[in-house]
């Protein structure tokens, strides 16, 4: 009898441990993506997640197909879909992938609970952590709030298991091809997969066409391109947003397309390789404790399911946030229109590609919570909605990191100015002048603040502030000082 094979966020054939298991011994196996995007609850996936993946499920079922099993889509209740394969197939085992979101855990739990209720085979795996959130444990058996301590217990621990190679024979049960509606049609335009309505019905989506190449063979790519060209300056290279000084691979890591476990092994074999020049080691160590975080956040939002929507210090939940009637301050934000140029060359970056650099993310996110005073919950929406990368566990520590209200979260009271983050880490003003192209006009000098350029330097860039660009919405010093201000109302007396 065959296997059901359920693929969630796990869209690769290599380093697939419930595939693996699926198709062991030769036994048949039968591909199933079930969309159910209600099933997150609160959290279902956003526009430029539902564009990647569209394009990634398009990718799977082209890699699937050339081993010949085609891919089955089903839209609907995950239960009842897999119940009437199971009816309609025989299959007598069913494999899937861990997913770490506390509404898909309760549902993955109930959905075992009753296909074992009903005789059947039922294992979950996982592809998606280096370790899982509950086998990483303090000395009294507590969860970690801090990230060194945990990523130290981590590399304390058994090295990762060696990425499992592509199952050699993957074979398709006899008629599969003839459930109803159910397989992956040659011609992609017109298939379940579009009836699953993920892409924009207004094209919005070409600067993500440009940018991202979606699914395995992409994600490969990007990783061996990065281990090339900028892991052993990543130390330094990380921080800079004109260049590619990082991997770029965190939406293919969200959407499983690649594992951490194929990451740390190449990381490793390209140590390998080179020997351990100091330089290389550094960038490596600095790459590796970036993957670290990512399972952090994982472990963070384990242990406390409310992360995404709650404050981790519950101090923070009476923090007095700014009144902003018709949303005015969060839409010049999000519209990357504060005047602030490195904010709103992010904001842009963000919307035009589905992704931003990490530096400027701390940057435009500090801008929205601390000089807006905005919740940080609406930017953690924003970003739901637009990055291709918006990953609960890592978007929620991202945010309450930038609060000030988080695990092991940079302290409230350091409100980053953005006009020395752009000075220090754009010096060029590249990256600025790239998204806002009235501000290559600008000499580097004046590129952050283009307020304090002499009137005659503006003239002579041709620069009207208010015309070819916005004045700065807020004034940085003043509404630093009320942020904190704010914050003395929070603190626990003495
Ligand atoms: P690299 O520097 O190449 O790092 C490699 C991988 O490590 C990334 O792909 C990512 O999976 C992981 N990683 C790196 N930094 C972090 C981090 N701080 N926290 C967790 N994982 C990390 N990352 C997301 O994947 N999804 C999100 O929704 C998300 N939201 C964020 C929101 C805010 C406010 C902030 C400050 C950060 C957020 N991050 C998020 C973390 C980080 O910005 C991105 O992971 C990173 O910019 C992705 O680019 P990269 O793949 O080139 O990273």
């Amino acid at each position: 009898a065959p296997a059901l094979y359920w693929i969630r966020r796990d869209l690769r054939l290599a380093d697939n441990p419930a595939l693996t298991a699926a198709a062991q011994g030769g036994r048949p196996v039968i591909p199933v993506y079930l969309h159910a995007p209600d099933e997150a609850g609160a959290w279902a996936p956003g526009e430029a997640s539902n564009w990647w993946l569209h394009h990634s499920l398009e990718a799977l079922a082209g890699d699937l197909a050339a081993r010949g099993l085609p891919l089955v889509i089903r839209h609907g209740d995950s239960l009842a879909a897999l119940e009437s394969l199971i009816a309609a197939t025989g299959a007598e085992a069913v494999h899937w992938n861990r997913l770490y979101e506390p509404a898909l855990i309760r549902r993955d739990k109930g959905i075992k609970q009753q296909l074992k209720a009903r005789g059947l085979e039922v294992h979950s795996h996982n592809a998606a952590l280096l370790h899982e959130p509950w086998t990483v444990q303090t000395g009294t058996g507590g969860d970690y709030k801090a990230f060194t301590p945990f990523w130290r217990a981590c590399r304390r621990r058994a090295e990762p298991a060696s990425p499992l190679p592509v199952p050699e024979r993957l074979q398709a049960p006899a008629g599969v091809e003839r459930l109803d509606g159910a397989v992956m049609p040659l011609d992609p335009g017109n298939g379940p997969l579009t009836a699953l309505q993920l892409l924009p019905q207004v094209d919005w989506a070409g600067g993500l066409r440009a940018r991202w190449q979606p699914g395995e063979g992409g994600a490969t790519q990007r990783l061996e391109a990065f281990l090339e060209a900028a892991l052993a300056a990543y130390d330094e290279g990380r921080d800079l947003p004109a260049i590619a000084g990082t991997s770029r691979l965190s939406p293919h890591l969200h959407f499983g397309e690649i594992g951490p476990r194929q990451i740390w092994q190449a990381v490793q074999a390209k140590l390998a390789r080179h020997g351990a020049e100091g330089w290389l080691v550094t960038g490596a160590e600095s790459f590796l404790a970036e993957i670290g975080w990512r399972e952090f956040a994982h472990h963070v939002l384990y242990h406390h399911p409310d992360f995404p929507d709650a404050p981790l210090n519950p101090r923070f939940a009476d923090f007095p946030w700014q009144a902003d009637p018709g949303e005015r301050l969060l839409s010049a934000w999000q519209r990357g229109e504060t005047g602030i140029p490195l904010v709103d060359a992010g904001m842009r970056e963000l919307y035009t590609t589905g992704w931003m650099h990490n530096r400027v993310r701390m940057v435009v996110g500090s801008f929205l919570v601390k000089n807006l005073r905005l919740p940080w919950q609406a930017g953690e929406g924003w970003f739901w909605d637009t990055l291709v990368d918006a990953d609960l566990a890592s978007n929620s520590l991202g945010w309450q990191w930038v609060a000030g209200s988080g695990a092991d979260a940079a302290p409230y009271f350091r409100v980053f100015n953005p006009v020395r983050q752009g000075e220090r880490f754009d010096a060029s003003g590249d990256y600025v002048a790239h998204w806002i192209p009235a501000l290559a006009r600008l000499s580097a000098k004046h590129r952050h603040a283009p307020w304090q350029a002499p009137d005659g330097v503006l003239a002579d860039a041709g620069l009207t502030l208010g015309v070819d660009y916005p004045h700065p919405m807020v004034d940085l010093k003043a509404s630093r000082q009320a942020a904190l201000a704010a914050f003395e109302q929070i603190k626990k007396p003495g």
